[in-house]
């Protein structure tokens, strides 16, 4: 290929990379809130650290102990969160719910991990709600276009 053009394409692979949150360059992790909270930077309320991830309570808990499990590895969506990462993850959701049980005594849990649209922070999280009875927390659930929906999506396996 021409060497011309090579800069115009890596500039704007770098600007379609960018504007999806898919790369971090030098300052960008400066940029990442919980790359921060994980240095240390920012204060946290931490629960529970290991070698991959660390857990802290959410700022702005949507029950008591609304916790999050953030990866050390700067990953923004599920789409780069390897699957040996997501097993670890998992592993620590249910060490997590054995204490929220123990500690305070939360009838049920709600795990939540937004992707792109509805993430506010771009930087892999899992939001771990422990639920009560009569906490009010709700998903809305509809069935007006299920029909359609089936059928767009029968293909898929
Ligand atoms: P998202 O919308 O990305 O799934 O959720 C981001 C979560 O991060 C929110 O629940 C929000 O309250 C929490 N959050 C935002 N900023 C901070 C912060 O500085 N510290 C802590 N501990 N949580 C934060
Ligand atoms: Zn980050």
């Amino acid at each position: 290929m021409n060497n011309k053009y090579i800069y115009p394409i890596l500039t704007l692979l770098y600007i379609f990379l960018k504007k999806n949150d898919k790369i971090y360059l030098g300052d960008d992790y400066m940029d990442c809130l919980f790359c921060e909270i994980i240095k240390g930077n920012i204060p946290s309320k931490k629960v529970y650290e290991d070698e991959k991830v660390l857990v802290f309570l959410d700022i702005n808990p949507n029950t008591n102990g609304h916790m999050l499990i953030v990866p050390k590895e700067h990953v923004v969506t599920i789409d780069d969160i390897s699957d040996e990462l997501a097993a670890h993850i998992n592993s620590v959701k249910k060490k997590l719910y054995k204490l929220l049980k123990e500690r305070l005594n939360c009838s049920g849990l709600t795990v939540v991990q937004n992707n792109d649209y509805g993430q506010d922070v771009k930087h892999y999280h899992v939001h771990m709600i422990p639920r009560y009875e009569n906490d009010c927390w709700h998903m809305n659930f509809r069935q007006d276009n299920l029909k359609e929906i089936e059928e767009v999506l029968k293909e898929l396996n």
